[in-house]
């Protein structure tokens, strides 16, 4: 039957109604309220909204930050702290008719790319989401790994840099603080700084810099905008080394906004897997862009959801 996905995000939350198929063929979206009732009663509307006078047989709250599944909360949030303490079963599920089930975010979005996406096809999938932070998730053997209290996969925060730069979470040198969209901007301000004639530096002295600018800058050849990325995928090819030496993966797919640049992070990231991961895993592994965009989060979410028997709703 179909199931109800939800991508509960920092600016905006969309809910979609998912075929076994993969196909979306209902959507809301909405902006992301900042008051914990509020957050509550759009969820619920978004759910009920798609959800009504179709066969659904499950919902999924995709959530950002670490849950603590036994509780069905979302316990340290930095990019939406509104979400932390609710317990979203005991306040959501009443006002939806559907069971309801609570995970990552990013969990989700890689389970979307391994259902529907760049990991169909494969067993052991590694996916990364680059944008204001760094999203992760693990699927190995089939399973999406969670971990003893739900708040495994959490990739973004391994320490890379152990006198790194400050990470949303409060620790020091995560991959976050290192690779994301976030430290790109932050590399790139830098950068700009200290080569005032590159295009960069002139651009940045015109106005601010976004994170689109670094790789139009890029792709027109500036020598520090191609730098500033190519370091970036240097700091995630070190994260990623140690990821494919852990989980053995056959494909790592990275998505997010950051992946507009493509191949001129992933190149120099490719490069880093080579020098620092080990065989076997190191030359089994294919670093890949991943392939549903931003609706990897519903598809995900709602391949996730379970029926009344605990099944998946969509089957898998
Ligand atoms: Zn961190």
């Amino acid at each position: 039957m179909n199931a109800v996905g939800v991508d509960v995000g920092g600016t905006k939350i969309a809910a979609g109604v998912v075929s076994p198929e993969g196909e979306v063929l209902a959507a809301v979206r909405y902006p992301t309220p900042r008051s914990p009732d509020k957050l509550v009663e759009t969820m619920v509307r978004a759910i009920n909204e798609v959800g009504s006078g179709k066969d659904v047989a499950g919902v999924c709250l995709a959530v950002p930050g670490f849950v603590l599944a036994q509780k069905d909360t979302v316990v340290f949030s930095p990019n939406l702290p509104a979400i932390e303490g609710i317990p979203l079963k005991e306040r959501v599920g009443p006002e939806v008719g559907f069971p309801l089930t609570i995970e990552n975010d990013a969990s989700a979005a890689a389970w979307g790319e391994f259902r529907f996406g760049s990991g169909s096809g494969v067993d052991d999938l590694v996916f990364l989401t680059l944008g204001t932070g760094i999203g992760g998730g693990v699927i190995s053997h089939r399973a999406l790994l969670r971990g003893a209290q739900g708040s495994g996969g959490e990739l973004g925060h391994v320490t890379v840099h152990a006198t790194g730069p400050r990470c949303a979470c409060g620790n020091r040198g995560c991959l976050e603080a290192l690779a994301s969209g976030t430290a790109i901007g932050r590399r790139a301000r830098e950068a700009a700084v200290e080569n005032p004639g590159s295009a960069l530096g002139r651009l940045a002295a015109r106005r601010g810099l976004l994170g689109e600018d670094v790789t139009e800058l890029a792709r027109e050849g500036d020598g520090v905008a191609l730098s500033v990325l190519e370091e970036t995928g240097r700091w995630l090819g070190i994260g990623l080394a140690g990821f494919v030496n852990v989980f053995n993966p056959e494909v790592v797919a990275v998505g997010g906004g950051a992946m507009e640049a493509g191949d001129l992070i992933l190149a120099s990231a490719r490069r880093e897997i080579r020098l620092r991961a080990r065989p076997p895993s190191r030359d089994l592994v294919e670093v890949k862009e991943a392939t549903l965009g931003p609706e990897s989060g519903v598809l995900g979410a709602a391949a996730l959801a379970r029926n009344t028997d605990g099944a998946y709703a969509l089957g898998g």
